[in-house]
């Protein structure tokens, strides 16, 4: 199991470094404003889109309860139209399963489709430990993997670097990838494309063996779909004599019809399209059309644990668009590497607990609390995933988890603020004391000693009005002025 990054801390202290880079905070305001304001008027063009989005939810949730049945029918249907189909359980197998795959075609690289499966069980490492180079041809992807960084977003994996960084990390390391970048390059986006352009070129004809992933499977004609923007996918779909497609199992749909409602909600809740450029789909082997060997590994990889939880399975209709992440006010700040994950967002916010579990990793256990429950992600989610109530209930599961021993400072402040709001009495007895101090505090100073100062490293500490809304209510009745 992967799916987050290796050694990264918890989230806090993660976002704090984040916030410091305002390089950083400027590339990401600039970039998820942009799409952001796309986004809105291309769903505004649908005047049905919420009819759409319910449709949406509803095919997956149908999905989601007879899982087993549609993930038999989709493995009957590759397997008659000339697929091999595998299941693996977790990352390990997975990556066991492509790497023989490239192997038994004395392959030592393979081009790859963008696939955010592939990034969650760490394929590329998992190959490059087996002698097989793994070539990005998506252009963040390949600005992610020359810049040996790290993806930070889960449509645009280089959201964080500017267009001189580009193409600082293009004449530094295309030469050591193969066809380095050309003299003289700018940081123009047409010129950093066209050079990115003949760097994959020669992979693409060169290699023998390509790995996708997949957006869409469609049970009852054994269908995968991937859609993208550049034509990469296209070229890693058709030239290489081998394709091996790594699927979450939960990117089933029964019907081409079902699949027609998601090529709706894709494209406009992702990019702001109101159709992906390209949307290739592949049926197994065509002879002597495309890859004439075709491998689909169908991953669980913490799917069904997932699926397991009755409030929290509703993120495995998540169709990984992205529309949370641009919307998020935590997000567009901290950016997604302090997620410490290749799902970051809101959306990786409730997938990588779910998908791990809680009570493992203190990283993992940090993300359910990466959100103000503002309700901006649930807005916008073209599958109407209730985020903010899978994060309450995430955060009850975090806090059970860790029942035992000392309590902490907050379970310690928890359990006064529930002594004190037991009884009307203390509570108005709290509110006098505490308007009292308040206002002297933020007369001394505007932040809280000890412990409490955590909540005020980032936050100014408000003033307490003169008068509690009880004494208002008590003097006026409800009716005068507050
Ligand atoms: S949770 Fe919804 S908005 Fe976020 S990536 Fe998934 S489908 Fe898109």
């Amino acid at each position: 199991m992967t799916g987050t990054f290796v050694g990264m801390p918890a989230f806090p202290t993660a976002a704090r470094d984040a916030l410091a880079d305002s390089q950083l905070r400027g590339n990401l305001a600039r970039a998820t404003g942009t799409i952001r304001a796309k986004r809105a008027a291309a769903v505004a063009e649908v005047p049905e889109w919420e009819a759409l989005r319910a449709a949406g939810a509803a095919i997956k949730d149908d999905v989601l309860l007879h899982l087993e049945d549609y993930l038999v029918q989709l493995e009957a249907s590759l397997t008659a139209s000339g697929a091999t189909v595998h299941w693996a359980r977790d990352a390990a197998e997975a990556c066991a399963i492509v790497a023989a795959v490239a192997k038994a075609h004395d392959a030592d690289e393979v081009v790859k489709v963008k696939s955010m499966a592939t990034q969650e069980i760490g394929l590329n490492e998992a190959l490059a430990e087996a002698g097989i180079a793994a070539w990005e041809t998506d252009l963040a992807e390949l600005i992610v993997q020359l810049g040996d960084d790290l993806p930070s977003h889960i449509l645009v994996p280089a959201i964080h670097r500017n267009r001189a960084e580009v193409r600082e990390i293009f004449q530094r390391a295309m030469g050591t990838a193969g066809r380095p970048a050309p003299d003289g390059l700018t940081d123009e986006p047409a010129e950093l494309a066209a050079a990115a352009r003949e760097h994959l070129r020669e992979k693409f004809l060169r290699a023998k063996v390509a790995v996708s992933g997949a957006n869409f499977a469609v049970a009852d004609s054994g269908t995968l779909v991937v859609v993208e923007s550049e034509g990469n996918g296209r070229m890693c779909l058709t030239l290489p004599e081998v394709l091996v497609s790594v699927v979450g199992i939960e990117k089933v749909v029964p019907t081409w019809a079902d699949l027609d409602v998601f090529l709706q909600l894709l494209p406009r809740s992702s990019t702001g399209e109101r159709m992906n450029p390209y949307t290739s789909t592949w049926t197994g082997v065509t002879p002597g059309d495309g890859p004439q060997e075709v491998h689909v590994v169908l991953l669980d990889n913490g799917r069904t644990r997932a699926l397991a939880d009755q409030v929290g399975r509703q993120a495995l209709r998540c169709i990984r668009c992205s529309a949370c992440l641009n919307v998020c006010p935590v997000y567009s700040r901290t950016g997604g590497h302090a997620y410490g994950s290749v799902y970051p967002g809101p959306i990786g916010a409730i997938l990588n607990p779910l998908l791990r579990g809680v009570g493992v990793d203190d990283q993992v256990d940090s993300l359910p609390y990466a959100s103000s429950l503002c309700g901006a992600c649930y807005d916008v989610c073209p599958v109407a995933i209730d985020i903010p109530s899978v994060l309450v209930e995430l955060r009850s599961q975090v806090v059970d988890a860790h029942r035992g021993g000392l309590p902490g400072g907050e379970a310690a402040a928890m359990s006064a603020a529930s002594w004190v709001f037991g009884r009307a009495r203390r509570l108005a007895a709290a509110e006098r004391v505490s308007g009292l101090t308040g206002r002297l505090a933020t007369r001394l100073a505007r932040r809280l000693p000890g412990p409490a100062s955590a909540w005020t490293d980032a936050r100014d500490l408000p003033t307490p009005p003169r008068e509690s809304f009880r004494a208002w209510w008590r003097r006026t009745g409800g009716g005068g002025d507050a």
